[in-house]
């Protein structure tokens, strides 16, 4: 309990491998290609590099037990024997593990969702009345074993009780599983033995909840728990990490246990109330000011302003990451297409860890032992503030300009009649999310362009015969209002990205988003332009196939800025603002060339709402006004339509509301009339599409199924707002289950034209 306090580390790392290694062989492993003797040969020499990088950087306490060969919360309800029962038959511990992460014939996965406000998402642990637990500590005691006998300062990472149970879900009619908490913290009691023993130093306990308004009482729990955990007489020191906002008065209770260190995010949280709280004066404060979940160099100036603001309010202070760079791609090494100006702004995984040593020997040595560091660094401040690419007048003030007449469209009304005129269409009018399959022969033929076997013309020729096949079916089914089916986009954000001035996209910038899944975000580094026309001729042609009307299919300001990596150098409302007027310019070309309805995706819009209410309603307003912004410009008798990926509205609901689309479609994964009731509780008179079907899994509905939801829909929503589509974009389903499925869907849209009492066609 009296080990040396460390002065520089990072909270964790990504393990995915530099070259997605663990995607390959995990992948590999589930094909049956490769064994499980070889899929951990690949885990360990990944850890074993991870660890000597970290090591040999100068990091003097190294974090182990980050390694996942899935998910880190899914490893915790292993650590705690806490797995749910319909996994147990699984003979072979890592089956039974990817059992549950991914299902398998005869058993259901666990629900996987969003960790706190970044892209990265968690297998949501489950607790039943008959979950018990059982510490099952194999895991972090095999690899604190492994990194000792390399001579690591290893540090075991685990997540904390408190964190581990509010982010879980009750199952089986259990109460909320916090009140579990008694009970949990003795299975952490017995882990902090058993790391005593196998001669850990510290050990790092994640409590990133404490950081949200999850629970009101949460600091009163960290007390209780921490008090308790920190009494013990045979265990490490306990460094507990809060991270991806402020603690808040999480801070003072923390500080009033016995636990040697706390980590506090100085990124996203504030240096505010450390000085506040006497009690740290015998900690160790871990101090992340090293952006730890975005991409950008620290100004290792302002770092060192900050470390100089907290330096005597603790024992000692250690600098870090604000939280694990699990959330940043490995390494700049192979980003050689970038220029010189735009890579010195950057610091990925490795840079970041350069970054804290540099920080702690500034603080230990004194700052000229780190002269050069901070001289490059003020060089990339410089540059990056005097770089034209970040500074467009004229987006600028066309902004001021547009936002300063206001961002309102005719009367919902006015609109209803202009489009009824223009569109003709009957009710309950059938229509898709936007994308269709993406066949073999779409990514083939992507892959054959960017390998430079075929030109851009035979490219564009293929995808405008996906684009006629299509329009083909589409007409065939009988749908009402039409898509082009997005074969031309690989990913619904990195296709504008593309296109738009002030983003570049990284050669070799892979992130983990889920298990073994990878995604490439692309970087918004500048002001944002739009130099041409970036879907029209994809519409237009499909338009010239079919005299039913296509929607133009558009992603949302939101929904860019969240998929990305952004500049933070401005407020993300502003940056927001500029994304918002190349969609804008957008939905005016695509109505110029004849588009009678446009679609603006936004499935995003809930994902980066603030950890805290306090912060929630200032995001709702920009990102509101952001969506406003982008398709407003557009006349009364073009159809704006939006579409939101879920069904728990929550906070968000009366956002929606103020988007004002002329029609929204959402996911009703629970019942149609729950959604449809949240929706007419607060006024919500637009155009809605509750989904009818669900469109995750490979069953074909049924016409009388269908036909049901929008029944029980008609009770809660006049005819003549309701939509029948699917809840989400078909590009993840094979051509022969949409062809079924939507056949279905317009037979239950007529059928119920033609019976029910309100319709009259
Ligand atoms: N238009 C997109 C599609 O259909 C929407 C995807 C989404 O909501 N995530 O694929
Ligand atoms: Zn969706």
């Amino acid at each position: 309990m009296t080990a040396q306090p460390f002065t520089a580390t990072v909270l964790g790392s990504p393990r995915i491998g530099p070259r997605r290694e663990l995607k390959r062989a995990t992948e590999s492993y589930w094909a049956g290609r490769i064994g499980q003797d070889e899929l951990q040969k690949v885990a360990a020499g990944l850890r074993r590099d991870t660890w000597a990088q970290l090591a040999a950087a100068g990091l003097d306490s190294v974090p182990v037990n980050t390694f996942s060969y899935y998910d880190q919360m899914l490893d915790t309800a292993v650590l705690l024997g806490a797995l749910p029962a319909r996994v147990a038959g699984v003979a072979d511990e890592l089956d039974r593990y990817f059992a549950a992460a991914r299902g398998n014939a005869d058993i259901a996965p666990l629900e996987m969702t969003k960790w706190f406000d970044t892209n990265y998402h968690y297998i949501v642990p489950e607790i039943g009345p008959d979950t018990t637990f059982a510490l099952n500590p194999a895991k972090v005691l095999a690899e604190l074993k492994e990194a000792v006998e390399q001579g690591i300062p290893a540090r075991p990472v685990v997540i904390g009780p408190i964190t581990f149970l509010l982010l879980s879900k009750a199952v089986d009619g259990s109460p909320a599983p916090i009140f579990r908490l008694d009970e949990l913290t003795d299975v952490y009691a017995q882990l902090l033995s058993a790391l005593a023993e196998a001669g850990a130093e510290w050990v790092q306990i994640d409590e990133p909840v404490l950081v949200t308004d999850v629970a009101a009482d949460a600091p009163a729990l960290a007390e209780q728990v921490y008090a308790r955990l920190g009494g013990l007489s045979n265990r490490p020191s306990i460094f507990v990490a809060t991270y991806f906002g402020d603690p808040g008065a999480a801070l003072s209770s923390l500080a009033a246990t016995p636990v040697e260190a706390i980590g506090v995010d100085l990124v996203y949280g504030s240096t505010d109330s450390i000085a506040a709280v006497p009690e740290l004066a015998s900690k160790v404060l871990v101090a992340g000011v090293v952006d730890g979940r975005n991409i950008w160099r620290t100004d290792l100036e302002a770092a060192l302003a900050k470390l100089a603001t907290v330096l005597g309010s603790a024992a000692a202070v250690a600098v870090s990451t604000s939280c694990s760079t699990l959330h940043v791609p490995y390494s700049l090494e192979p980003e050689t297409g970038l220029d010189d100006a735009l890579r010195s702004w950057l610091a990925f995984g490795a840079e970041k860890v350069n970054e804290v040593v540099s920080l702690a020997r500034a603080l230990a040595e004194g700052r000229e032992a780190v002269a050069e560091q901070i001289h490059a660094s003020n060089a990339a401040v410089a540059s990056r503030k005097s770089d034209p690419r970040l500074n467009n007048a004229d987006v600028r003030s066309r902004i001021a300009t547009i936002t300063a007449a206001g961002t309102h469209r005719g009367s919902a009304e006015t609109r209803r009649a202009a489009q009824a005129d223009r569109l003709h269409l009957p009710p309950l009018p059938t229509t898709t999310i936007g994308s269709f399959p993406q066949t073999v022969d779409i990514r083939k033929a992507r892959a054959a362009l960017a390998a430079e076997e075929i030109d851009s013309a035979e490219y564009t020729r293929r995808m405008k015969a996906e684009i006629a096949d299509v329009i083909a079916l589409q007409e065939q089914l009988g749908l009402d209002v039409l898509v082009h089916g997005e074969p031309e986009r690989n990913d619904m954000v990195q296709y504008f990205a593309e296109q738009l001035e002030g983003f570049f996209a990284t050669a070799n910038g892979w992130v983990q988003s889920y298990g073994s899944r990878c995604v490439r975000p692309p970087v918004l580094f500048g002001d944002v332009a739009r130099p041409h026309p970036m879907t029209t001729a994809w519409a237009t042609y499909a338009q010239s196939l079919t005299d039913k009307p296509v929607k133009g299919m558009l992603t949302g300001p939101v929904t860019i800025l969240a998929w990305s990596f952004v500049r933070d150098d401005q407020p993300l409302a502003d940056t927001a603002n500029q994304v918002a007027l190349a969609i804008r310019d957008e939905t005016l070309d695509l109505e110029k060339a004849g588009i009678a309805v446009i679609q603006v995706d936004e499935p995003a819009l809930r994902e980066l709402l603030p950890l805290r209410k306090a912060d929630q309603q200032a995001y709702l307003d920009w990102a509101v006004g952001a969506f406003r912004l982008s398709t407003s410009g557009v006349s009364d008798a073009t159809q704006i339509h939006t579409h939101l990926c879920y069904s728990e509205f929550g906070e968000v609901i009366g956002a929606i509301a103020d988007l004002d689309a002329d029609v929204t479609s959402l996911e009703a994964a629970r019942s149609h009339m729950e959604v449809l009731d949240d929706l007419n509780a607060i006024g919500f008179a637009g155009g809605v599409g509750p989904g009818v079907y669900d469109i995750h899994s490979p069953r074909v509905p049924s016409t009388d199924e269908m036909a049901a939801s929008l029944r029980e829909a008609l009770n809660a929503v006049p005819a003549q707002r309701l939509w029948v589509n699917p809840d989400c974009g078909l590009k993840t389903r094979k051509t022969d289950e949409v062809t079924a499925s939507l056949a279905n869907m317009v037979a239950a849209a007529r059928k119920t034209r033609a019976t029910h009492a309100g319709i009259k066609s």
